[in-house]
């Protein structure tokens, strides 16, 4: 038997053993997923609503505890962390209203009837990254359950622990055994299993582009369907007309939230040459003023990284050679600490402007025009998110629509809620997730004509 040590990110120390989920075990979650799949599709819209409703209160009642999990295991900073967990909530409450809106049509044919209905795809196997434990996982095991699909989820290595009790509490509320399982375990493990067992009809991943690449491969040898959500190098593109006390004020938030560890994060600021200098004075406060530290506290707005060596990978972004504008602080003593970093790069090939860092370090360029930013912001392969300062109502919507990117926010950083569509252009992802249609990435359209 495989066991991993879950460890503190703030204080290194280990919070629990667990034991890893075998390959056979793995498969044997699977079928006893399928086997559940006969009765849970049958179970009447109105109660499976209900069923996910209680699942809802039961994360509710214990936000707290969920959310004092994931500091531990994850090093979020409590506030964060009490978002996420209700963010959960919140989505699983939306998911409730789905079994009964799940509608078909009724198209206008000759001699007869033709109706069309979005049928439950079987098992649906959900990968999450260490990031977002949470919210990651509820945006794929809502809907899912809720169209009325069983799932397997398999938590990041790091990061298992919330998304085993997610687990319990859906047993709790009276989903039924089978319906929703955790499968803690290796990607190579576990995750390889969803990819590769016939009867996982859906792979819904989250992580990095690398391995999105490869499990859409995977999926391709069953023609399997496949959600990715994957890396992201957004840009937070402030021009001269904007209220440059806010940008500034707000930019550190809009990368260096959750330490950086964020797809969304707007590690790339491009700012109008005219405003350059001045952007940077007013950024600076900014970002010395971000409070780094014990993620348990009430006060603190950013916590550690997640591990020893995912530090060592983004200090290697910071070489002796870059040119570092200024940095924030860091606490003494044990933890993954890294500083909020602020660099001018020199050219538009450095690697901290093409490769998603995923730490707290951000990189400012200048830019000319609006159409200057607009090829600056896409000259990536990613296109996640990203956001757009200005006073000027044309410019922000031409913008908006010349960025390519799934997630766009004008004069805020905002890119999640859970009844707008989220997801990435390029190689940012495949497939939405949340938002009005968020039922239909887990069903298959069945037309059926009845002769009359
Ligand atoms: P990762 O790709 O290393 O791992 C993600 C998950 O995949 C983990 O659970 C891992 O165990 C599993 N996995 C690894 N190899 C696998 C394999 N061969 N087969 C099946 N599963 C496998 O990513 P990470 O380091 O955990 O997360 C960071 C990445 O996630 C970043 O690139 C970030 O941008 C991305 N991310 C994207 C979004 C989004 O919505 N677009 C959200 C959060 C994170």
């Amino acid at each position: 038997m495989t066991t991993t040590q879950v460890v503190n990110p703030a204080t290194e120390q280990v919070v629990t053993t667990l034991e890893l989920v075998s390959a056979a075990e793995t498969d044997a979650a699977i079928e006893r997923a399928q086997r559940a799949g006969a009765d849970w599709r049958a179970v009447a819209p109105g109660d499976r609503a209900r069923l996910l409703r209680r699942f809802a209160e039961a994360v509710d009642a214990n936000l707290e505890q969920l959310a004092q999990l994931e500091v531990a295991n994850a090093g979020h900073t409590i506030g964060n962390a009490r978002w996420e967990a209700g963010n959960v909530r919140d989505v699983l409450h939306f998911a409730a209203g789905i079994p009964e809106r799940l509608l078909g049509n009724q198209i206008p044919v000759a001699g007869g009837v033709d109706i069309t209905f979005h049928e439950p795809l079987g098992v649906v196997g959900v990968i999450v990254p260490w990031n977002f434990p949470m919210p990651i996982a509820a945006w794929g095991f809502g809907p899912a359950l809720a169209a009325g699909n069983t799932v397997v989820l398999k938590p990041a290595e790091l990061t298992p622990l919330t998304a085993i009790r997610l687990g319990e509490l859906a047993l709790e509320a009276g989903v039924p055994e089978g319906v929703f399982q955790v499968l803690p375990g290796k990607g190579s493990v576990v995750g390889r299993r969803f990819v590769t067992h016939p009867a996982v009809r859906k792979v819904v991943f989250t992580g990095s582009t690398e391995v999105g690449k490869e499990i859409m491969a995977g999926c391709a040898r069953q023609v399997k369907r496949v959600t990715l959500e994957l890396g992201g190098k957004s840009a937070n593109i402030v021009f001269a007309d904007a209220d440059l006390e806010r940008a500034a004020a707000t930019a550190p938030y809009g990368v260096f939230d959750n330490a950086g560890q964020d797809c969304c994060a707007r590690s790339r600021i491009l700012v109008q040459r005219s405003v350059f200098d001045r952007f940077l004075e007013l950024l600076e406060p900014a970002v010395r003023g971000v409070r780094v530290g014990d993620p348990s506290a009430e006060s603190t707005e950013m916590g550690p990284l997640i591990s020893a060596a995912h530090r060592a990978r983004v200090a290697s972004f910071v070489e002796p050679s870059t040119k570092v504008a200024f940095t924030g602080t860091q606490p003494d003593g044990p933890g993954f600490w890294y500083p909020p970093t602020v660099v001018l790069p020199d050219a538009p090939s450095d690697r901290v402007l093409t490769e998603e860092v995923f730490g707290p370090v951000v990189a400012v360029v200048p830019f000319e025009d609006e159409a200057d930013a607009v090829r600056i912001a896409n000259d990536t392969e990613y296109g996640l998110s990203g956001s757009i300062w200005t006073n000027n109502v044309g410019r922000a919507l031409r913008v908006s629509r010349g960025v390519e990117a799934g997630n766009l926010s004008v004069n805020s950083h905002s890119s999640v809620r859970y009844w707008t569509p989220f997801g990435g252009f390029k190689q940012s992802g495949l497939g939405r997730e949340l938002g009005p249609d968020a039922a239909l990435a887990f069903t298959e359209t069945k037309n059926v004509f009845i002769a009359t």
